[in-house]
């Protein structure tokens, strides 16, 4: 189990998250559904200890650690995709760490980059250079170094921003997979709806946690408005 207790992350004055309490468990697609600012991605970036917390704190129970075995997909992509890479290069990172590799890759890293390749649909693209792509193939790109990983909790902000419809439901549909292996896969999104078909834990964040639990629970017009309606915001609760 991936999660934070009583957590509240200020950068100012004003807390991006106050006292945010949730769990993401193994075998579970869980979805963090909010408006712009509600601090969605202070959220992922705190459970993988890129934000520290102001109050409160990370909970990780599932052995290891956090950097073995949490692969992280960020919102704004810090990739320079000029960089002379192909598709290849990239899923490898998820296997060495960077390029300009700190270990030479072996077999078996390179039939994990493989299958991961395959899984996003992009093995065919993999002696292409990176900045020849199109933006919903460096997203699956991105999503095949995560995948190369083969880690036990999977993160992601927003990963399919700019991809298509159609092949937003076949990644909708690989992340799932993912949970049906067992792995907790925690996605961020604005899209309520594809959530609420796609995912078996949604979490409702405006600046507090306004609800969580299954689709069924927390697809209400109650929560729904608290979460999306900013004259709420931080005046929000949870319904009982
Ligand atoms: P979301 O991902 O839901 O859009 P964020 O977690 O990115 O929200 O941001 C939550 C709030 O915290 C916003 O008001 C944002 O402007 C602020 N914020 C985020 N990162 C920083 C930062 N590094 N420094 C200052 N303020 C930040
Ligand atoms: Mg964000």
């Amino acid at each position: 189990m991936l999660g934070v207790e009583n957590l509240t992350v200020r950068y100012g004055a004003q807390p991006a998250l106050e006292d945010a309490s949730v769990r993401f468990v193994p075998g579970t697609f869980s979805a963090i559904i909010g408006p712009n600012g509600a601090g969605k991605s202070t959220l992922l970036k705190t459970l993988v200890g890129l934000t520290t917390p102001t109050t409160g704190e990370v909970v990780f129970t599932d052995g290891g650690s956090v950097q073995d075995d949490v692969a992280y997909v960020p919102q704004q992509q810090t990739l320079d995709w000029a960089f002379p890479v192909t598709v290849w290069d990239v899923a490898m990172m998820g296997r060495t760490g960077r390029v300009g590799w700190l270990r030479w890759p072996g077999r078996a890293d390179r039939e994990q980059v493989a299958e991961a390749l395959r899984q996003t649909g992009v093995y065919d693209l993999r002696g292409r250079h990176i900045g020849a792509l199109s933006g919903g193939q460096r997203q699956r790109v991105l999503l095949a170094r995560m995948l190369a990983r083969d880690a036990r909790v999977l993160l992601l902000d927003e990963p399919l921003t700019g991809v298509d419809a159609g092949t937003q439901e076949q990644l909708m549909a690989l992340l799932r997979a993912q949970a049906g292996e067992g792995r907790a896969v925690v996605m961020v999104t604005h899209d309520l709806e594809q959530a609420r078909r796609w995912c078996d834990h949604l979490v409702l964040v405006n600046r507090r946690i306004i609800a969580d639990g299954t689709p069924e629970e927390v697809y209400t017009p109650r929560n729904i408005e608290a979460t999306f309606s900013s004259s709420h915001l931080g005046h929000t609760h949870a319904e009982a």
